[in-house]
């Protein structure tokens, strides 16, 4: 893994990479930070996790979908939460 030392030449692009990669959700695994995370595990409904996580790290044998099939599942299941958060939040008000 070599490559030139460009970084301050490089630096525009990558902000203008990342302000176009915003809305997308790209995060790397935390047990394998080299890994990018690709599945939802909605045995632990927790972060979203890699491929490795899956094969042979902590979710091995879960119930995960790829995030992009999970996805609308999971923005239901936020409102859901959100709602029920939101219900809290008056409740505390009253
Ligand atoms: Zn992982
Ligand atoms: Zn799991």
């Amino acid at each position: 893994m070599t490559r030139p030392n460009a970084k301050s030449q490089n630096r525009q692009q990558i902000q203008q990479q990342q302000n176009q990669s915003y809305r997308h959700i790209r995060d790397f695994c935390k047990d394998h930070p080299e890994e990018e995370v690709q599945y939802f595990c909605f045995d632990c409904q927790t972060a979203p996790i890699c491929p490795e996580c899956v094969i042979h790290g902590a979710h091995h044998g879960h119930q995960v979908k790829l995030l992009k099939k999970a996805y609308p599942v999971i923005v239901k299941d936020m409102e859901e939460l959100a709602i029920q958060v939101n219900t809290k939040i008056d409740d505390l008000a009253l």
